[in-house]
């Protein structure tokens, strides 16, 4: 579903952040990418959906090489993809129900559907009960489970996610992550880059480790492999 072959990034001040990548993930799967600050995972995954150009090589995602879609088909393949950071980026001045109704707006989802949908990833995320809320009404555990539910409303095949649990204490760390297994569980694909040594080791999930803008290690079930 994502391959990368032979990809590099150089940023326009010199940096060169990811150098000659080849990796290809498939639906279904659940891959960790771990690495030191610096080493370019947040550079990786942002070329999977586009928010980076690769400076040479190619990026097949569902059969379709982005890095050859003009500006306009950008919004098309972003349909296809869910992403989540580790800072929120809730609009402050909607609603929880707003802030994910309004990505089913953008993609003229028939306003019939938008209340079952919305309600229904809620659901997901156990938050219902906040629907009237505003962002800075929510904890940041609720914060995050409000963008995760906003990733997921237009029903994307892949889920990307740099750093989820970043900000997070660890008990709201992992009510994130049964979310993200819940997410995997009906066949959406995560791809997701995290410092969380804990997580990765219990999970025992596809790890790829990026040292250097390089994949240093590809397991099947893989460990962290760094100190926390
Ligand atoms: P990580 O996510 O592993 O911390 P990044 O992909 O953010 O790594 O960064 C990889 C390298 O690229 C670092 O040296 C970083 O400073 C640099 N870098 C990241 N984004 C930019 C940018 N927009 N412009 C220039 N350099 C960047
Ligand atoms: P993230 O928070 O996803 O790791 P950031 O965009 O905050 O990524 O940046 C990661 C690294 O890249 C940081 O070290 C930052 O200083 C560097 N960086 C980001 N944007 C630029 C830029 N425009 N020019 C140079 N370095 C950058």
């Amino acid at each position: 579903m994502i391959e990368m072959k032979d990809v590099w990034k150089a940023y326009p001040n010199g940096v060169m952040a990811v150098n000659g990548i080849n990796i290809s993930i498939d639906k279904g799967e659940f891959v960790y990418i771990v690495g030191p600050s610096g080493a370019g995972k947040s550079t990786f995954v942002k070329l999977m959906y586009r928010e980076v150009k690769p400076t040479k090589g190619t990026i097949h995602f569902n059969g379709t090489d982005i890095t050859k879609l003009k500006n306009r088909q950008v919004p098309k393949l972003r349909r296809q993809i869910g992403v989540v950071f580790q800072d929120f980026k809730l609009l402050p001045k909607l609603t929880v129900y707003e802030n994910i109704a309004f990505a089913q707006e953008v993609i003229e989802e028939h306003p019939r559907n938008i209340r079952t949908r919305v309600m229904e990833v809620l659901d997901l995320v156990k938050l219902q009960h906040k629907a009237r809320s505003f962002p800075d009404e929510l904890s940041g555990g609720e914060h995050q489970r409000v963008s995760i539910a906003r990733s997921i409303v237009n029903n994307p095949s892949v889920v990307i996610a740099d750093e989820p649990t970043g900000n997070l204490d660890p008990e709201n760390a992992w009510s994130i992550m049964d979310i993200f297994e819940e997410i995997n569980r009906s066949g959406t694909t995560v791809v997701m880059a995290t410092h969380n040594k804990s997580i990765v080791n219990t999970m025992k999930r596809r790890v790829i480790a990026i040292e250097d803008g390089m994949i240093v290690r590809d397991e099947l079930r893989g460990e962290y492999g760094y100190e926390a």
